[in-house]
Formats: C-alpha cells, sequence, structure tokens
C-alpha cells in the first residue's frame, strides 16, 4: 500500500541507486554538509583554506606519545586491546571528573559516558530525546555536525539570535512561548557557551543563570556543548551551564580539541538518570568506545604535563586570531563586520546585502582561497550573508594572504 510507504528520501541519490525504495524514511534528513563538500577543493594545496576547522596539533609531544604507547602494550597487555565497558574506561572517568571541575562542576565518574568524540554524543543524546517532529532549539547559527544529528532524527529546529554577549535570553524566551503556543514539543536547547562555533562568541557570565533558569520554568533540558572551554587565549576559564543546574544540564565534552581528534574520545556528563539511557544507547550503537584510545587518552592526562600542552595550542591560536583580525581589519571593504573571538577556531564575518557568499564561494575557490558559507550553519536557510573563517589550521602568513584574496573576490563581487 502505497500510503504507507515512507516518504522518498531527498538525499540528492539519483535513480540508479536500485535501493531507492528502501531506504527509512528518516533518512531524508541525511545531505552532505557543504562542509564537507568543500573539502575536496579547499584541500589543493594552493587554495588558503579557512573553510574547515581541523585543530592544528603540531605542537604535540610525538616522542612522548610514542612512548606512551609502547608502554600501553607493555603494561596493560592484551587488555588494553579487548572490549571494554559501554561507560569507558573507569580510570578515564575519574580523570575527567577532575577536567570538569575546571568549569566548576562537580560530577561523579558515574556520570560520565565516554564516546567516540562529542559528535557520538550529540547523536546520542538528540537519539534518545526526539521524536519526529519535536523541536530543538538552538542559537543561530550553530553546529553544523549538530544540525545533522538533529535531522536525522527528524528534528526541528528553531533557531535563536545571538549577539557578542551570546545567545539572546528574550530571544530565547520568545521561542519558547511561540513554541508553546503553537504546541510544540521541545526537547532541548541546544548551546555552545564558549568561542562558539561558527559564530566565535562567548555567552556572558551574567547570562548564564538566566539561560539556565528559563529552561527550568519552561521544562526544557540544556545540551551544553562545549569543546574549545579550555582554549581562551587569557586562560579564562568560564564556569559550565552544568554547574549552575547539574539536574537539568547534559554537557558534551571532548579531546579532540585539547588533545588529538583523530583518537575520536569524547564523553557526555550527565543528569544520573539520563546515564543507563545512554549507556544502552552506546553500547547498541559501538558496544564499546576503543579501549586502547581511552588508554592512550588517560595516561597522557597522568603523565604529561597536559596543561602546559593546552597552553601551547591557546598561544598557537592566539597568534593566528591575531593575524586573522588584523588582516580583516587591513583588507575587507567598508560594509563588512565580524567578532572577536577570546578562543577557539572561528570568526563570523557579515558581507553588505549585496553579496551571497554561498553564490560566491565558486568565485573564491578560483581566487584559491576557501571559507564556509554561513548557509550550512542554520537549518532554516538563513545565512547568505554571513560566512565562518577558521583561523586555527594555516600559519598566520597564509592567513593574512588568504584573507588578502577573500578581499579581492567581494570587492569585485560588491561592483556587479
Ligand atoms: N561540537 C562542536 C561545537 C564542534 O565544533 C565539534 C567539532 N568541530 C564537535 C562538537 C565534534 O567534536 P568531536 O566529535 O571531535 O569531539
Amino acid at each position: 500500500m502505497t500510503e504507507n510507504r515512507p516518504a522518498k528520501p531527498q538525499t540528492g541519490r539519483h535513480n540508479l541507486d536500485p535501493h531507492l525504495e528502501r531506504y527509512a524514511a528518516r533518512t531524508a534528513g541525511m545531505t552532505a554538509s557543504e562542509i564537507r563538500a568543500l573539502f575536496a577543493v579547499a584541500s589543493r594545496p594552493e587554495v588558503v583554506s579557512l573553510a574547515g576547522g581541523m585543530p592544528n596539533l603540531a605542537a604535540l609531544p610525538l616522542d612522548t606519545l610514542s612512548a606512551q604507547v609502547g608502554e600501553i602494550i607493555a603494561e596493560e597487555g592484551l587488555v588494553a586491546l579487548q572490549y571494554g565497558s559501554a561507560h569507558g574506561v573507569p580510570a578515564l572517568r575519574d580523570q575527567i571528573c577532575e577536567i570538569m571541575a575546571l568549569e566548576g562542576v562537580k560530577a561523579h565518574p558515574d556520570d560520565v559516558v565516554i564516546t567516540v568524540g562529542s559528535q557520538m554524543g550529540l547523536d546520542m543524546v538528540t537519539r534518545l530525546f526526539c521524536d519526529p517532529g519535536d523541536v530543538v532549539i538552538a542559537e543561530g547559527p550553530s553546529y553544523v555536525g549538530a544540525l545533522g544529528s538533529f535531522s536525522a532524527y527528524q528534528a526541528n529546529v528553531v533557531h535563536v539570535a545571538m549577539d557578542d554577549q551570546g545567545l539572546v535570553p528574550e530571544g530565547l524566551r520568545e521561542a519558547l512561548r511561540q513554541a508553546e503556543k503553537a504546541g510544540q514539543r521541545v526537547k532541548f536547547l541546544y548551546t555552545i557557551p564558549n568561542f562558539h562555533n561558527p559564530a566565535g562568541v562567548t555567552l556572558a557570565i551574567e547570562r548564564r543563570a538566566e539561560i539556565v533558569e528559563i529552561c527550568r520554568e519552561h521544562g526544557v533540558l540544556i545540551v551544553e556543548d562545549n569543546p574549545y572551554g579550555l582554549l581562551g587565549f587569557d586562560g579564562q576559564i568560564y564556569p559550565a551551564l552544568r554547574s549552575l543546574d547539574p539536574d537539568n544540564v547534559v554537557y558534551l565534552g571532548s579531546f579532540s580539541k585539547t588533545f588529538a581528534s583523530g583518537l575520536r574520545v569524547g564523553w557526555v556528563l550527565a543528569p544520573h538518570a539520563v546515564r543507563e539511557k545512554l549507556v544502552l544507547a552506546a553500547e547498541s550503537a559501538t558496544l564499546c568506545p576503543p579501549t586502547f584510545n581511552q588508554m592512550i587518552v588517560s595516561r597522557y592526562l597522568a603523565s604529561h604535563d597536559w596543561k602546559g600542552q593546552i597552553k601551547k595550542f591557546r598561544e598557537n591560536y592566539r597568534e593566528r586570531r591575531d593575524a586573522m583580525l588584523s588582516a580583516l581589519q587591513q583588507y575587507l571593504p567598508a560594509g563588512c563586520s565580524w567578532t572577536q573571538p577570546e578562543g577557539g577556531f572561528y570568526v563570523w564575518v557579515t558581507v553588505p546585502e549585496s553579496v551571497d557568499t554561498k553564490a560566491m564561494l565558486p568565485r573564491a575557490v578560483t581566487a584559491r582561497v576557501a571559507y564556509a558559507s554561513g548557509t550550512g550553519f542554520y537549518a532554516d536557510g538563513l545565512g547568505s550573508r554571513q560566512m565562518r573563517l577558521s583561523y586555527c589550521y594555516p600559519t598566520p602568513e597564509r592567513i593574512r594572504e588568504g584573507v588578502r584574496r577573500l578581499a579581492t573576490v567581494l570587492e569585485s563581487e560588491m561592483d556587479l
């Protein structure tokens, strides 16, 4: 009976796909992100890529790591190569509690669930809470990988604006009022409070209690995604939302930006009741996170000056941020504005109305510079006057050259 068949997915698959009729309806929400599509062109050596958000790992101590990997094999033996618990390696969960204390969070190791990067945390949390048609509130713009997870579970995203102090509390109140009036089920607020991806802004301290309070009042959970929290350029560490209301905040953490993204180790710190379900969800997704990689992270934390290492990362990113901000100031035409990140990887640029950043991108790539068009960071089609510029990876010289090329493209676009 055709009326019971799931809607044909709009995934860009063509008619030659013999499986077209078989895909689950939810695959309709699975489309390649604009940013992923960019990677192939942006990684050509002649192109200065300000598009990707790849952490710059050059400062990692490879000799130390190599010795530590050897020690793990020698000391842990086959245990390191065996399945482990879905919950994660206990020693690492203890260490994560110490890291969480830096953000004012009192955590119990039982409430920490290790994930394959915080991306898996996002996927699991959405899987646990969202039925098709449920609403997730997120900053506008928001992290593209989170939007991908929400869309894969057929949740509807309602964006709330930010200003230079982060998420605007009144905007959040209004979005919740509107959703309630429309009879929609809002499942959670997804927020990146520190050094936002892609906006580069940080939620002001004074706003934090207010955001937590609004969500409490409306019975809405908070999902706090904080991969950049320890990468504040002045070494400042903001109190996590989780520290203000532990029972109503699910916190997502990651070692991708503070250690090594390729190890794919992150964590979820959840209210006690949610943690059980998370472990079950994790088990059905991966059985357990990779034992060996968890041991690498754990040993690194136990025997290396990891705080000193983060300081090196911060200095490296700070130098690049400075290069980008001064190049933007020097080269970008009048009418452009941008955020002033105090940590993290990204600057969010707004261009004059006559420019469409998505349409301009192929011309920018021809001029040998790539950026991420703002449209990829909204679920509702906004963002064509914005772009995200990442300063994390290229050298300061390449950043300057990239911004100079970008300015030339923008100027000719504005003349059109
Ligand atoms: N959240 C945000 C805001 C991110 O920027 C990223 C990575 N770019 C992630 C989550 C995913 O990080 P990972 O899975 O590597 O921990």
